[in-house]
């Protein structure tokens, strides 16, 4: 791991642990996943990513962990066992902050309550539940291994086993739904009284068994979904929802602190087959294979798939990209301060869009998207990109 450098300033940090095991492939599931419960393989990369956790350590002092996330996949199904030992061996590696929020992704059919109390007294203190839909019907559809009876029963056990942050995951546009149904969907789930709630509009990606058929799966059209979205953020609302990005709304100021480094530019560390990292000015990827990445470690060979050094440039595209996704989104005399660039042309497409009704100028000075404006912010984003490019940097302060 030549790319990690000492430094000297304490730096909080956020930990990824993905796990690529699931019960069963969600029909239109892109993320790095086998559906599979080889004790072998499973025991193979426990090995691995302990082995790569305590090298890493090693090489990055200085730095102050706020953030533990383990997410796949579904760690759940892997099992406490694992997740403790993996946990143990992050904290006597790295400097692990007494607050830190650990989160662990969970599915309601792989829930327990031992593995739920055994994790508890770990110090995870965060679950993310994918529920994602309240019809059986649906569920099954989507290849779900799971029920809305399970996801229900699983929110009373993480209760009773103590923890006080719960997410709950749930997706819209699905085959056949209607805007009602989504609606009435978010009015049952919200009986559940999670503290976040994260809602993705389901994308057909390539490779997936839903890409093959989407033709015949009645998906609903870009106009419903649409009105899904905003439907969505005026229900939330009206559920004491904060909604602090695109999709992700929280109660009572418990945002995902791990997902928040990734839209405002923290640094991360990924560990376990496809995990991305973005350390000491470099971002990288590992290797999209869990078989690749258990040798890797063992004969300390190659893991990463792919290194890129961000120049300054880039770095201000991507302050615009992400930033714009969430609510605090960006201040002139931020990018100013950061890039030196100038914020003038920006401000232009920005006003634009004020008058649209799709950006906000906060009285901090911050200039966000509205939720019309979220729906619409990749053209958005690519107008200030343009403008971002034909920029000269500015000379001083
Ligand atoms: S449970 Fe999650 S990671 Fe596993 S296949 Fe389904 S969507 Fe993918």
């Amino acid at each position: 791991m030549p790319i990690l450098t000492k430094r000297q300033n304490k730096t909080p940090l956020g930990l990824y642990i993905h796990v690529p095991f699931c019960r069963s492939k969600c029909q239109y599931c892109d993320f790095y996943s086998l559906a599979c419960k080889e004790d072998k393989l499973m025991d193979g990369y426990l090995e691995a990513v302990c082995d790569h956790v305590k090298e890493t350590g090693a090489l990055a002092p200085g730095y102050k962990v706020d953030t533990i996330y383990f997410g796949g996949g579904t760690p759940s199904f892997f099992g406490a066992d694992g997740m403790a030992t993996i946990l143990t061996t992050i904290r006597r590696n790295f400097d692990v902050d007494n607050n830190a929020e650990i989160t662990f992704e969970a599915n309601p059919d792989s829930i327990s309550d031992k593995l739920l109390h055994r994790l508890r007294a770990e110090g995870f203190n965060r679950v993310s539940l994918g529920i994602q839909s309240d019809d059986d019907e649906m569920l099954k559809k989507l290849g779900r291994p799971h029920t809305f009876a399970q996801a229900a029963t699983a929110v009373q056990r993480i209760r009773k086993a103590g923890y006080k942050n719960l997410s709950l995951d749930l997706m819209y546009g699905l085959p056949g739904q209607t805007l009602r149904a989504w609606q009435d969907t978010l009015e049952h789930v919200l009986t559940l009284n999670p503290e976040h709630i994260s809602c993705y509009g389901l994308k057909v990606e390539e490779g997936t068994p839903l890409y093959d058929y989407q033709d015949y799966a009645k998906l609903p059209d870009d106009d419903t979904q649409a009105d899904m979205y905003l439907a969505m953020i005026e229900i939330l609302k009206g559920h004491g929802f904060r909604q602090y990005e695109i999709s992700n709304f929280a109660r009572k100021g418990l945002y995902s602190k791990h997902n928040m480094k990734y839209w405002t530019g923290g640094e991360y560390l990924g560990f376990g087959p496809s995990a991305s990292s973005d350390f000491a000015g470099k971002r990288f990827t590992l290797c999209r294979s869990v078989h690749d990445y258990i040798n890797g470690i063992k004969k300390k060979g190659q893991i990463i798939d792919e290194v890129q050094e961000i120049p300054p440039r880039e770095r201000a595209g991507e302050y615009l990209m992400l930033r714009l996704r969430t609510f605090s989104g960006i201040n002139a005399e931020d990018y100013e301060r950061n890039f030196l660039l100038p914020f003038a042309p920006l401000e232009d497409i920005l006003e634009h869009n004020r008058n649209l009704g799709y950006a906000v100028l906060t009285e901090d000075n911050r200039w966000h998207l509205t939720p019309k404006g979220f729906l619409i912010s990749n053209s958005i984003i690519s107008d200030l990109l343009v403008a971002q490019d034909k920029s000269e940097p500015l000379k001083r302060l």
